[in-house]
């Protein structure tokens, strides 16, 4: 064993690379592994990988029955997003938790950028937190401009590996720059996205923070996530639908416009947000037509 902290290169002994899942990378970031010296020579060997409490993984493009890992063995997830400059859309933050709720990763919806919210900002803030923490999720405010809320968001990360995701321009970089000063990526810089807005490399980096745990920032959860999901089942991944769903009169009811609907009862009666539901609806639809290329 090797103290931990130290970088070394290792290879990967071979029987490991037979393994369960068809995969193009056997070994991802976030991985715990056993490692040893070779018997042959002094290189170091992966021997063993732990069993992954959680992993993202995607469909490899390529290669369409492999998978590839993206990260493994995450504790939570923070949403990165800003009610202006640029406005984060609903959509998208509905889009990443059911992704994240698909992978069985907690999550916190971060608001950066808080220096520059006025009333009207402030109201909008306000009624979609209290939506996000009556489902479930926690909801953090900040402001990588003047440094407000760094300190909370560095005491929920420590210790843990924690995945970053969120929209271009809301922040991300500026934010993890200031987590990690040595990090020094590169900020309000938009030519590592292709054209609609997603970063062109599929690859995920890990980085140890100061006080303690690890970040990976993360390109592509909401994709990868949505991608795994058939539309029928897409009310399981919604929190405050999910115990309802066997309330339904009908047993494959889709909340739609079927009678005896407990889902919208509950929409009806202000339990479930009208936006979250109408994301329900968008989102759905958009499984249905992208399940099935054919129509
Ligand atoms: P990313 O695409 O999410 O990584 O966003 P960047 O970190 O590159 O930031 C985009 C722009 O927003 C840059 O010009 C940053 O200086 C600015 N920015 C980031 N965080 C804040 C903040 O909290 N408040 C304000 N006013 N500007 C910010
Ligand atoms: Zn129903």
């Amino acid at each position: 064993m090797l103290d931990s902290g130290k970088i070394v290169r290792a290879r990967l002994k071979g029987k490991l690379r037979l393994e369960e899942l068809k995969l193009t990378n056997p070994v991802s970031v976030g991985d715990r592994v056993t490692i040893g010296n070779s018997d042959d020579d002094e290189s170091i060997v992966i021997h063993e990988i732990e069993e992954r409490k959680n992993k993202i993984i995607r469909q490899s493009p390529r290669k369409k029955r492999f998978y590839h890992i993206i990260a493994a063995n995450i504790d939570q997830a923070f949403i990165i997003a800003s009610i202006t400059m640029p406005k984060t859309k609903v959509g998208f933050i509905s889009r990443v938790l059911i992704a994240l709720e698909y992978y069985d990763i907690s999550t916190t919806v971060v608001f950066n950028k808080v220096d520059l919210y006025q009333k009207k900002e402030a109201a909008m803030l306000a009624w979609l937190r209290e939506d996000l923490e009556t489902i479930g999720y926690k909801t953090m405010l900040t402001s990588a401009s003047n440094g407000e809320g760094i300190v909370e968001l560095e005491k929920e990360m420590k210790d843990k590996i924690n995945v970053v995701t969120g929209p271009s321009g809301v922040g991300k970089s500026t934010l993890l720059n200031q987590l990690n000063p040595a990090l020094e990526l590169r900020t309000g810089d938009v030519s590592s996205y292709n054209e609609k807005g997603q970063h062109t490399t599929p690859f995920s980096r890990m980085h140890k923070l100061p006080k303690g745990g690890f970040v990976i920032d993360t390109p592509g959860i909401k994709e990868y996530g949505l991608a795994n999901i058939d539309a029928y089942e897409l009310s399981f991944y919604f929190p405050e639908m999910k115990p309802l769903i066997n309330e339904c009169q009908f047993n494959n009811c889709q909340h739609v416009n079927e009678p005896k609907c407990a889902v919208r009862a509950a929409l009806s009666n202000g339990e479930i947000a009208e936006w979250r539901y109408r994301n329900y609806l968008l989102i759905r639809e958009e499984l249905l037509i992208e399940n099935k290329p054919y129509l």
